[in-house]
Order: structure tokens, then C-alpha cells, then sequence
């Protein structure tokens, strides 16, 4: 199915995915709006969605996986997120090995491995505990610093490169540091990879640096603040910052078209590294992306896809993204194809022939239902009801083997389709009800009467095996609004 693809000339030359986390417990951060959840996830979520999770002979299969789907690169971290995501809190257990492991068996598929860092966001291993925004001129946190960058170079012998990054839960702005301090921090963590691997390649992150709220270094203006300082080796690759906007991303926008000729006109090697590109590490759940990969990758001129070395995208909700990734790696090489049409191609390879209509319709609604950068259903009960009817409809054909190595049985795949839009379902039936309680109360129901039709509401089930955290979450959350909205108006 592949191989006629293979032909063409790719417009990105190094594609990569970054396998990240479901970060299920950025509810707990109080990341997103939809408040402390956390509770909901069982172990058994985590074992499903968490890779830190899988055995080394899936985490094989992955890789296969986006070696059929294109991509020649993969990008992967040993940070604390993978120990909180993979449900360990503070235990990095075996997933520095695996990490190492993975990377191996990417490089016998001929394909590049990139770890990221957190420049001075760091794990402290002596202790197990977790520290953001370090300063390197604090000399209590130097030491954490140290031994953080030294734990990061033991992966040296096994990637071709690193990228490090310097905002988000990074970022200093005491004693002095600016944006001249993370660059001299970027050098010292290169000459610690270099000792042990001498050619290993660097990428400097510009993720998040411009953000009020995420980046913090003093004296960032953009790239030139990276450019014209004269601190990074020249052969530092900058990777701007990038993320779909796609009109409900606007938070964090799209990458601009001007930071990577700027970049590029320096001299620079210019990197991408996208992110809630292909998924979203937030709000985890099984999201639908053709559209948004579309726009995202048509949208780019193509003497832009000339001056970018590699582009990198996310994959975060592990085995419920497979549709993305198939249709990013396709874009990757091919940005202005037909999206549907290579979705169709996916659920064809995944599914069988047999299921291509009802299945596209399927992927066709949650994409339009599940809106905005959070998720939250939006739209009709029957689209949804029509969906979930069409998922439980799907029927693997008798002898079916995929055209592609697959993360997930196409059982499975069917299996979450069905549980996916009935989490839906649920949910828009929960709003529809509770429009029509408000409704009711304004018209002067009795208390008595508001609190039996509270009692009856339908309910979205609590998740115990899949992951539909994101309508149980908004769910609660909107039982609480309606609660406060009944009662102010009592
Ligand atoms: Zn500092």
C-alpha cells in the first residue's frame, strides 16, 4: 500500500513523532478548566494508554508502525512526566532502559532517534522529586541541575541528537539568568552528550519562549534573541515553536512563516517541533485530526517545506491516534493530497475495505463533534447516536490481516470506536437534558420537583477500562454549573 507513496519526493525530509503521555493528570495541575479529576483513572487506563506501560515487543510494534506510516524519526523523553503519565507518581522504575531500548530498535529500522530535555526543569534522582524553573545560579539548585543533565547523558550512545527546551514547567528569571543563560546551559548539556557520543547533533527549543505565561527568561524577542547572541555553536539547529491554528487553538497559535526564514537567512538549520498537532496531551482522548492536518500542512507554501530540516508532531493518546499519525505521515511527505482520501486508506488497511464508508462517517463525526482545544462535545444527539451505531455496526471481515503493523488490534480499534462515540453519546444526551432543566426551572418548577429532575438526569458513565475521561470530566464539571445556575435562580 506504501510503496507507491515511497515514490515521491518527500517535502519534509526528517518526519518524526514524539511519543509523549496522555497527561491524564494535568487535571490535577489544574492544567485544564475541567478541574481535579483524577480520581476516575484506573490502573487499568493507565496500563492501556501509558507506552511507560507496555511491554518492549509493543513498544517494537510501534515503531514498525510509523515506519509504515512514513515517518523516519522518532523522538522520545525519560522526564517526569513519563513517570507520573504511566500512573508510578514519582518512579521512573524500568523506563530509562526502555527508552534506550526503543531507540535501538529504531536504528535498526534506519530511522533517527531524538531525546528531548527540559533544559532546567528537572527529576531529581537521588530523591525521586520533581523541580521547575531551576537556577543555575542558586548553588543548591546547580546540583540538582547536574546530576539531571548527567542522568540525560547516560541515553547518549543510543540517539542521534537531543533537543532541549526551555519554557513550560523550564524558564528562570532570578539571579540574573536570561535568555543568554539557557543558551550557555544548552552548550553545557551538548559538551555532556558529546563525551560520551561525539556526534551527536543539537536542537535549541524555541516552544513557549514568546508565552507570558509559560516562558520565562528575561530578554527573549523572538529568534534573533538566539540568533545574534553569539552563544550557540553554529551548528545548533533552532527548532521554532509550532501548533495548529486551526481557529481553536489560538492560545498557543500556528508556527510562523517569518521565524523560519529568519532562522534560515542566519545560516541556522531550521527544525519544527509541533505539538496538539496530531493529538492533545491535555485533554487525552480519542481525537480526530484530518481536517486540522489538512489545513495545517496545505496551508504552508511549498519553498517553505525547503527551508525546514525536520518537523516533528505529537502522539500523546497512544493507540487511539493511529488515523492521525497515518494521515500526518502521508501529509508529511505529500501536504496537499487529498486527507479523506488517505483516511480512507487508513481505515481500509486497519479495518477492511468493508468498513471504509461507515467508519469515515464515524472518524467524520467525532471530528466535528469533539470541538475547541479542550474537546468537549458539541452538537446533536443523533449525529452522535448515529455515529455510535455505526461503530458498533463495524464488522472485522473473517480472515482480515492489516496492510500495516498496528499498535492495536483492529478488534480493538473497532472496540474503541464504539466506546468513544457512546461516551459522546452520553454526554450530549446529559446537555440536552440539563438545557431543558434550566429551562423548566425558569419557568418556576418547584424545588422539590428541580431537585427529583437533578436526581434523574442521565449520567455519563465513570470510565474503568477506556479512555473517555474527557466527557466524564466536563460531565461533572457541568453538573456543577447546573447545580449553581438552579440554585441562583431559586
Ligand atoms: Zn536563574
Amino acid at each position: 500500500m506504501l510503496t507507491s507513496q515511497d515514490d515521491i519526493r518527500p517535502a519534509l525530509r526528517i518526519r518524526e513523532v514524539t511519543l509523549g503521555d496522555p497527561f491524564i493528570a494535568a487535571t490535577q495541575n489544574k492544567i485544564s478548566p475541567l478541574g481535579d479529576r483524577t480520581n476516575s483513572i484506573t490502573d487499568r487506563i493507565y496500563q492501556k494508554y501509558a507506552i511507560e506501560n507496555w511491554s518492549e515487543s509493543k513498544l517494537r510494534t510501534y515503531i514498525d508502525m510509523l515506519h509504515a506510516f512514513g515517518f523516519n524519526s522518532v523522538q522520545l523523553y525519560d522526564q517526569w512526566q513519563s513517570y507520573v503519565c504511566a500512573g508510578w507518581g514519582n518512579d521512573p522504575r524500568d523506563w530509562p532502559e526502555k527508552v534506550d531500548a526503543l531507540a535501538d530498535y529504531a536504528h535498526t529500522k534506519s530511522m533517527g532517534t531524538t531525546l528531548f530535555i527540559w533544559g532546567n526543569a528537572a527529576f531529581d534522582h537521588h530523591n525521586k522529586t520533581r523541580h521547575m524553573h531551576l537556577c543555575w545560579n542558586d548553588p543548591h539548585e546547580r546540583k540538582i541541575l547536574e546530576q539531571h543533565w548527567d542522568h540525560q547523558s547516560r541515553h547518549a550512545t543510543h540517539f542521534d541528537r537531543i533537543v532541549t527546551h526551555w519554557a513550560d514547567p523550564g524558564g528562570c528569571n532570578r539571579n540574573g539568568c536570561t535568555i543568554e543563560t539557557a543558551q550557555h546551559l544548552h552548550n553545557q548539556i551538548l559538551k555532556r552528550f558529546r563525551a560520551k557520543n561525539h556526534a551527536i547533533e543539537s536542537s535549541f527549543s524555541l516552544w513557549m519562549l514568546h508565552s507570558r505565561e509559560y516562558g520565562k527568561w528575561e530578554g527573549y524577542e523572538g529568534p534573533q534573541s538566539v540568533l545574534e547572541s553569539g552563544i550557540l555553536p553554529h551548528d545548533v539547529m533552532i527548532a521554532v515553536h509550532s501548533s495548529p491554528d486551526d481557529g481553536c487553538s489560538s492560545r498557543y497559535g500556528g508556527f510562523e512563516i517569518n521565524e523560519v526564514t529568519e532562522i534560515a537567512a542566519a545560516g541556522r538549520k531550521v527544525g519544527v517541533w509541533a505539538w496538539y498537532l496530531a493529538d492533545n496531551e491535555i485533554a487525552p482522548s480519542f481525537i480526530v485530526r484530518t481536517k486540522a492536518l489538512h489545513d495545517y500542512f496545505s496551508n504552508v507554501p511549498a519553498d517553505m517545506y525547503e527551508l525546514i530540516e525536520r518537523h516533528s508532531l505529537d502522539s500523546t493518546s497512544h493507540g487511539l491516534n493511529m488515523h492521525n499519525l497515518y494521515v500526518a505521515g502521508k501529509l508529511m511527505r505529500d501536504p496537499y493530497a487529498d486527507a479523506q482520501a488517505v483516511l480512507r486508506e487508513f481505515i481500509a488497511g486497519a479495518l477492511g475495505r468493508e468498513n471504509v464508508e461507515n467508519v469515515q462517517e464515524v472518524f467524520f463525526t467525532i471530528e466535528a463533534l469533539r470541538k475547541g482545544f479542550m474537546g468537549v462535545p458539541e452538537g446533536t444527539v443523533d449525529a452522535a447516536r448515529r455515529a455510535h451505531d455505526l461503530a458498533r455496526g463495524v464488522l472485522i471481515p473473517k480472515g482480515f490481516s492489516p496492510a500495516f503493523p498496528m499498535i492495536i488490534s483492529p478488534e480493538e480499534l473497532a472496540g474503541e470506536l464504539t466506546a468513544q462515540t457512546e461516551a459522546i453519546t452520553e454526554f450530549l444526551v446529559f446537555r440536552e437534558a440539563s438545557a431543558d432543566l434550566e429551562r423548566m426551572t425558569g419557568q418556576g418548577a418547584s424545588e422539590a420537583r428541580v431537585n427529583a429532575a437533578i436526581a434523574n438526569l442521565p449520567r455519563v458513565k465513570t470510565p474503568s477500562m477506556w479512555l473517555t475521561n474527557l466527557e466524564y470530566c466536563a460531565y461533572l464539571a457541568g453538573l456543577d454549573e447546573l447545580k449553581k445556575a438552579l440554585r441562583r435562580q431559586q
